[in-house]
Formats: C-alpha cells, structure tokens, sequence
C-alpha cells in the first residue's frame, strides 16, 4: 500500500490535500501535524474523514518540524487516539512510556537521519517491544550496502512483526519501491510538496503510475537503470509501461551505484532479485569485469550498457552476461537522418567525413559503428589519450580537442557523444554556434534535455537535426526484449510515455 504524507500549515490545507490524495487513489494518508502553525482541529481533520489515517507529529531530531514541548507533542498524540485515527506514529525511545489508548494501532518508529546503525535487527526489535502493530525503520543510507542492510532486517524483522522500512537518501531511494518485495506493509509518498518531508521520498504519483507499487511483491522480479548519477534517467517510465504491457510481474526501479560499490553490488543484487540491469555513466566499462559471458558488440567496443542477472544452477550464484544495444540503436537512428542518396537510393555512411566528440561508452559503440559501415571518422575527447586509442582500434583519425571547431565546419556528419549540455548542465555545448551550416547532419546522442544547445544552433544554420530520443527508444526496446524474455517491444508505448516526460521542442 502507499501511506500519503501530507504536510501542511494549516487544518484547512490537510483536508484539501487529503480529500484531492482520496480522489486520486490513496488507501491511507498520514498527516503530518509538525508542519501546523495553529492549534489542530480535530473535528474538522477527523470526522467523516476520506480515507483511513494516521497521525504523526514528528520531531526535529527524527527529521521532522516539531521543537515544542514534548509533553504537548505527546498529548496531541493521545488526543488523536481519543478522536479515532486509526493510526498513531510514536518513537521507539518514547513507546515504553506512551501506553496504548482508544482504538488507534501503534506505529513504532525509529529514524536516523544521519546513518544506517549497525545494530537494526536490535532496534527493530526494540520497536516490536514497544508495543508495536508496526515497526517503522527509517534510516540515512550513506552507502548502496546500508539500503540493501535495511532491505534484509525488514525482511527479517517482518517475520516476527509487520514492518516497513525505507533508507533515505540518494544511495537508498530505490528501497521507497523495492522495499515491497521485502513485505513491507506501506511506502510513505509525497503529496504536493515541493521539498518532500523526507529526503529521497517519491510522489504518490511516481510510485502509483510509474512504478505500479500496488502490484509489487515477493516473487517481482527487479530491474535497474545504475549509473552515479542516476536521478535524471527517464529509464523507468519506458522499462515499466513495457512490463505492464506484457503482464509481467517486473519492476525497474533507479539504483545510484557509487563506483567503488560496484563490484559488491554487481556481486550481490541477484540475490535481492535483480535480474537485468542497464548501466549508464560511468560504468559502461567497469561493469565488464565480472561478466561470466559477453555478446560479440560488447567484446568488439568495450562497453556494456544492458547486463542480464541469471541464478545459477544451486541458486546461490549468478551468472552475469553483457550487451551492447547502444551500437545498433545509434547507429540505426542515424542512417534513418541522413538524405537519400542520388535518385532516392537509401543512403549509407560510407565515405561519409564523420567527426565524432567523446570517447566514452556510447562515443566507443558508435565509432564502432561507424568504421564496420566505412565512414571517414575523425575522434576528438577532451582526454586526448583516449580519442587516440580509440581512433586507433577503430582505424579512424584522432584529433586535438582544441580543433573541434575547425574540424566540425568541415565535417558532414557531426555526432556529440559527450555528456556536455545534459542535464543539469544545459546551457554547455561541446562546439561553438558557427560550426554548422545546411547540408550538415548533426546528431545529438544526448536526450535530457532533447532540444540541446548543441541542437539548437545547428538547427538554426540550417543543418539537419537528431537528438538522442530516437536512439534511447531504439536502444530501450533492444533491452526490452532482452529483460521481458524475446517479447515483442511495446515501441510505441515506449516513446509515448518519454516524450509526455520531456519538454517539447522549442
Ligand atoms: P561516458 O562513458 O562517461 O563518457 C563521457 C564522455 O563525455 C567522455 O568522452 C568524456 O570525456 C566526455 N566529457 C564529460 N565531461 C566533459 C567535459 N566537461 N568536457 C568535455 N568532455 C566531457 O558516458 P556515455 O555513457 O558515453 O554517455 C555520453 C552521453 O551519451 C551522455 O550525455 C548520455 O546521456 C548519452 N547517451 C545517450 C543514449 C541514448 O540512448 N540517447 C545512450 C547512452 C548515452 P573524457 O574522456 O575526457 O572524460
């Protein structure tokens, strides 16, 4: 189930909330009485209320607004009880003192804002102590292994009493989704708040509509976008609507993997129940390394952008295998931008002066590429050494970086496979405005933002002009079919729900 937090100044403002969050689906709401600057009215808060709900008053200490008198914050918490919520959140250090009353069930709840404690499977239990119809562990996860720490004890905690946990924080909000697989009893969700009450939390929204939480379970099967960063990916619109169109019970879910925590994560999520992942910056190469089995592109390029997760016979290992559905997304949408050739014959990239920006994982598949068709390609990368090795297994021609402007005037097809002008750095681009003149191709691998400035200025000399949507989709639904076991991609579907996500063109 998802829990609603609303937080609101005023009476009147939670029971707006709380009625639009009733239309729009929630089950349960919590109503967060800390962020009150006037006396709670419970008869309007209460009486013929729209949805089940349950009343907290958090402290500043546990993250929440709360400086005032304990003893007043503990009244309100028996007052609520007296007017019938159904339930009432109170702090594992204040439980034993906090005796049950009226009809109200008991959340016990624990929070460190600041750290994931070694000691969670004892604080869990401290909390099932204090009288708990719930226990609630709500911690900061400072590494990708203290989320998947507060995964196992409420999966272990759960067994004993229900129990619902999250890890805050960039490193663990994926936990806010997968921690349904886990058996947790709610996710709490934000409602129109600009700042979410709790750092990391999603939007009732995003966990109804993108990520289907209801339907989440033990036997769900998880997939990831990992990256470092990750936020931005627009991976899990595309990858979910395609699940829910096939009837799979699947979930892809944002996982922030640090490169240090890479190996351990790669070594471990088959256990959690990860079974396909698509790597996106900066692990493309790096997530190489413990592959059982790589695909011919992935051995050709040097970068893996889709891993596939398979337990192996004894079912405590797992057996890790790498594509690249980068190269034949790319390279695709490419050869669909160009002109047709003389008296409409399809046109090729063959002898085609190509001047290639980046050497990283999707620079490395497109030159690829783009020598197996016969392009005249020159690679330039701000870490030259790189453009040079490059060039140099791809038999193409590295040039300095600092001649990028001069080369680009010349050049037919000019292709950015930098990172420069993704979001958030939107106002960056690797080339000057006067690099670009009709007649030239210019591809943007980029798709957030979709309209780049590198785009735009091209656009505007009169150049003709490709973002990098049409190679995401192209290179989603490869993957889609790798993680949906050879089922056909919902494309349409796939584009549909990215375009409604990104800003229309300018
Ligand atoms: P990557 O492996 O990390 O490579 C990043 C590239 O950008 C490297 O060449 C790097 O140069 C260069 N770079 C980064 N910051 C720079 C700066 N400040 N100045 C100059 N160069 C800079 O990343 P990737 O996976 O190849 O992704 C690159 C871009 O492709 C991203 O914007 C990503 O969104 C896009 N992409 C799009 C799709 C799609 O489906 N449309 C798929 C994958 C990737 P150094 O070698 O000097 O560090």
């Amino acid at each position: 189930m998802i829990c609603v937090t609303i937080a609101k100044e005023t009476n009147q403002g939670l029971r707006e909330s709380w009625q639009r969050a009733a239309r729009a689906g929630a089950k349960l709401v919590e109503l967060r009485l800390d962020y009150l600057i006037e006396p709670v009215d419970w008869a309007l808060l209460l009486r013929d209320r729209p949805t089940p709900v349950l009343v907290t008053v958090r402290r500043t200490i546990d993250g929440g607004r709360w400086a005032g008198d304990e003893s007043h914050r503990r009244t309100l918490l028996a007052e609520a009880s007296a007017n019938g919520a159904d339930w009432v959140d109170v702090e594992v250090d204040i439980a034993p003192q906090f005796p049950r009353s009226g009809i109200s069930r008991r959340v016990v709840s624990f929070h460190d804002m600041n750290s994931t404690p070694e000691q969670l499977s004892e604080i869990a239990q401290a909390c099932a102590e204090g009288d708990a119809d719930l226990v609630k562990l709500a911690v900061m996860a400072r590494s990708l292994r203290d989320a998947f720490r507060l995964l196992d004890t409420i999966r272990l905690s759960h067994a004993n009493r229900p129990t619902m946990g999250l890890a805050m924080g960039p490193l663990g909000q994926f936990t806010r989704v997968a921690n349904a697989r886990s058996g947790t009893n709610w996710t709490y969700a934000a409602w129109e708040s600009e700042t979410p009450p709790a750092p990391g939390m999603l939007s009732f929204d995003d966990l109804a509509s993108i990520y289907h939480y209801e339907s989440i379970n033990h036997d769900t099967l998880l997939y990831a976008v990992i990256g470092d960063p990750v936020g931005h990916s627009k991976s899990p619109l595309v990858h979910n609507a395609a699940f829910r169109h096939h009837g799979l019970n699947k979930s892809y879910v944002p996982v922030r993997v640090p490169t240090e925590e890479l190996g351990w994560f790669l070594q471990n999520c088959g256990g959690y129940g990860f079974r396909g992942l698509s790597v996106t910056i900066p692990h493309k190469e790096a997530v190489m390394a413990p592959l059982a089995e790589a695909c011919p592109l992935v051995r050709l390029t040097g970068s893996c952008n889709t891993v596939m997760i398979e337990p192996e016979e004894n079912g405590r290992h797992y057996r890790l295998s790498g594509f690249n559905t980068d190269l034949d997304a790319a390279l695709g949408s490419l050869v669909e931008a160009l002109p047709p050739g003389p008296q409409g014959t399809v046109a090729t990239l063959a002898e085609v002066n190509v001047l290639l920006l980046g050497a990283g994982g999707v620079a490395r598949s497109l030159a690829f590429g783009l020598s197996r068709e016969g392009a005249n390609l020159t690679i330039v990368n701000r870490t030259a050494d790189r453009a040079e090795a490059l060039a140099a297994e791809t038999g193409a021609t590295a040039a300095l970086w600092a001649d990028r402007d001069r080369l680009a005037q010349k050049a037919t097809v000019i292709i950015n496979g930098t990172s420069l002008g993704m979001s958030p750095q939107v106002d960056l681009s690797p080339l000057g405005p006067d690099c670009f003149h009709a007649g030239q191709v210019v591809f943007d691998t980029i798709y957030i933002p979709e309209w780049t400035v590198f785009l735009k200025s091209a656009r505007a000399a009169g150049a003709r002009t490709l973002s990098g949507v049409d190679m995401f989709i192209r290179q989603a639904a490869i993957q889609s079919q790798l993680f949906s076991g050879g089922k056909e991609p919902p494309v349409r579907l796939m584009a549909e729900k990215l375009r409604a996500a990104l800003s229309p063109a300018p």
